[in-house]
Parts: structure tokens; sequence; C-alpha cells
């Protein structure tokens, strides 16, 4: 083991161990590193109008915390904005505290998925009621419906679309063969014409109603089952492994690929299904991915 790789084992075991403690130095040093939220947002609250707060609440409704009917516009810091970031701080276990501070900015700064943490569905439930466990922490659906593959899926078929890079191709399949080890899914490579799962590279609006607006947006989204699509955003600096300011492919696909089979975001930092994604990191299933898809599609609850 050289020593980059023998510094991320003992990065990702001490994270796994204190993951804020690790959180809270980073703040110490760092400043954040975002260009879409100000410096000066960090402790605003409510009652609080302050420059730049419709971004906080337009980010807010994108991934699934204030209701798509809130009007995002305004810099007023209102009561709908209290709730959301109060939603979104008890998702990712930080300090609940309706405040903007410098985690929670940080955290929202962070490169991530676009597929939202909560589903708000047509039983009026989300995705997150799974997640009320003895615990507390751990693996989500898609929603309340959580919609799967249909057991004569199971073999799942796939192709690259369009101008998917080549070199990456076998770090998508490392992935696939990954999530078949660990559930009940075999993937075969298919054809245009016929294939459950087609996999591209995608840039600005490319058709889906999710646009990748620019290099600061999502790294990549998925679609639920049954649909199949996977879209990486080609505008990102993408690398096969662990390297300065690129993302691996492998990991991200790992994590768009949980999507594809039907789990939502989990809130377990080291799992493959936690929605942000730092470059230079490079990331395995966990067992608590590997206990979403079995509780999917096993009916196996974790004790
Ligand atoms: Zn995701
Ligand atoms: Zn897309």
């Amino acid at each position: 083991m050289d020593l980059r790789s023998c510094l991320q084992v003992m990065f990702i075991l001490v994270a796994a161990i204190a993951p804020h403690a690790i959180m809270a130095r980073h703040l110490h040093i760092h400043k954040l590193s975002s260009s879409i939220f100000p410096q000066h947002l960090v402790g605003s609250g409510k009652g609080h109008n302050i420059e730049g707060i419709h971004n906080v609440r337009a980010f807010l409704q994108r991934y699934g915390y204030l209701s798509t009917n809130v009007e995002t516009k305004g810099n007023v810091f209102d009561d709908n904005l209290e709730f959301a970031i109060k939603s979104y701080q008890k998702f990712f276990n930080l300090n609940v505290s309706g405040i903007l501070d410098a985690e929670t900015l940080e955290l929202m700064s962070q490169p991530r998925c676009g597929v939202p943490d909560v589903f708000i569905n047509e039983t009026g439930g989300d995705g997150n009621g799974d997640r009320d466990h003895p615990i507390g922490l751990h693996y989500s659906f898609f929603n309340d419906l959580k919609p799967k593959w249909s057991a004569s899926k199971y073999n799942l078929k796939y192709t690259f679309l369009g101008s998917f890079p080549e070199q990456y191709k076998n770090t998508v399949i490392q992935a696939m063969i990954s999530w078949s080890f660990n559930s009940v899914f075999a993937f075969s490579e298919g054809s245009t014409d016929n294939t459950d799962v087609r996999i591209s590279f995608e840039v600005g609006d490319h058709g889906d109603g999710s646009p990748f607006k620019d290099k600061n947006g999502a790294l990549a989204h998925a679609f639920a089952p049954e649909d199949g699509r996977l879209h990486f955003n080609a505008q990102h600096a993408w690398a096969d492994g662990a390297y300065p300011d690129k993302f691996d492919v492998g990991s991200v696909a790992l994590h768009e690929l949980g999507h594809i089979l039907g789990l939502g975001h989990s809130d377990i930092r080291d799992a493959v299904m936690w929605p942000s994604m730092p470059p230079n990191l490079k990331k395995e299933l966990s067992s608590d991915d590997v206990s979403g898809i079995s509780a999917l599609y096993d009916g196996v609850e974790e004790d």
C-alpha cells in the first residue's frame, strides 16, 4: 500500500469514527469553498434580510427541503426558510439550529448529486419515513412508494450512449459488478434498442428537465426504477480514481447506480449514497448501502 492509499484508509477510518470532529477542524483551516454562497451569509437567521439568501432558498427547493410552490425570490429569511434549513441540518446530522452556520453552508457548497434528498409524494409522506430507525441514521428510498425493478428485470441490460468517454466505460462496469455482488442484480451489455440502463455524459440542458448548469452544478443524476437514465455532468473534471481537483467516475457511478436500483440518499457519511462527493476521494459500497438494497429487494430490514 503506498503512502497516499494509506492516508486515505486512515482518513476513512477516522472520518467514520468522528465525522464532526473532521468537519469542525476542516472549517477552521479553510474558508467556504463555494462561489454559490457568499461568506457574509454565515450566521444569518430568521428575520434577517440579506443579499444572496434567495440562492439558499433555491438550493433547498431543488433538493426537496422546500415546496416547489414557495417563491424563491427575495432576500427575507422567513419561517419557511428556517424550517427548510432545520430539515437540511437534521438530514445531515448537523446542529439543528435553523441558522445558516459555517458548517451548514460548507456542506451546501460541496459538489453533490443532483437527485433531491427528500421527495414529497402523493401520500403526503416523504422517502425519509424509512429512516425512523432506532439508531437514527441510514439509507432511504425514493419515496414511500419505494419504486423498484420487477423480478423479471433482475438481469439489467446497459448501454453507453453518445460520446461516453471510452476510458471510463470499464470503471462504470466495475461499479455494476460491485452492485451485482451485493444485490439480486446482474448486468449485461445491451443494444440501443434493447436496454434498461442508459448511461451518458451530458452538458447543459439535455432534455430531461434537470439541466447541468455549469461546473458548479450537480456532478451527476439518475432516475428511479424503472427509468434507467444515468447522466454524468461532462463539465466537471473526472478521473479514474482519487486525484486532486477531480471526481472519481467509479464512486459517482456506484452512487448513481444506487439510484437506478431504487435507493435514495443516505445520511451516513461514508455510505456511497451520501449525497455529497468531494474531489480526490474513492468510495466503495458500505454496509449501509448493502443494507438498503437488501431491504428493498430481499425485504431484509436491519435490527
Ligand atoms: Zn444521489
Ligand atoms: Zn439528466
